[in-house]
């Protein structure tokens, strides 16, 4: 059994503070910034392909629902909602999951730096897309 999924059985200890019928959030236990949160479905998917649509609407339902609560209760003015789909996108546990990161003024996180283009390398793509 995974480990997300011995955290939902309280097989082994975490700490829980959002659960309801299909969801679960704790603390990621290596923080990128306090606060740093984790929903995760219930039942055992690996990743965003293998969940139903259905509980996909109930899980962001509870996304949204933590993000609530870390604005409300711990005072947090934004954060940045993560996925790690699949090993190459740096997914290392293998139980659907999504990480809430608070953000705070010059915290010095860089998520998303701006690349470019090769010449003619968006249009190819565009067509594979729209083939
Ligand atoms: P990912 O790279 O998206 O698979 O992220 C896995 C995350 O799970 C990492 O940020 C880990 O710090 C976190 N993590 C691993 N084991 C535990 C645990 N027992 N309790 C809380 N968070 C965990
Ligand atoms: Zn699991």
């Amino acid at each position: 059994m995974c480990i997300f999924c011995q955290i939902v059985k309280k097989e082994i200890p975490a700490s829980i503070f959002y659960e309801d019928e299909i969801a679960l959030a704790f603390l990621d236990i290596k923080p990128v910034n306090p606060g740093h949160a984790l929903v995760i479905p219930k039942g055992h998917v690996a990743n965003l392909e293998e969940i139903s649509d259905s509980d996909l609407a109930l899980l962001i339902g509870a996304v949204k629902k933590v993000g609530r609560m870390l604005k409300d209760k711990l005072g947090i003015s934004g954060y940045n909602l993560v996925l790690n789909n699949d090993p190459i996108a740096g997914q290392e546990i293998f139980h659907l999951h999504f990480h809430l990161i608070p953000r705070f003024e010059n915290d010095g996180l860089k998520l998303f730096p701006a690349g470019e283009y090769k010449m003619g390398e968006k249009e190819e793509l565009l067509n594979k897309l729209l083939s």
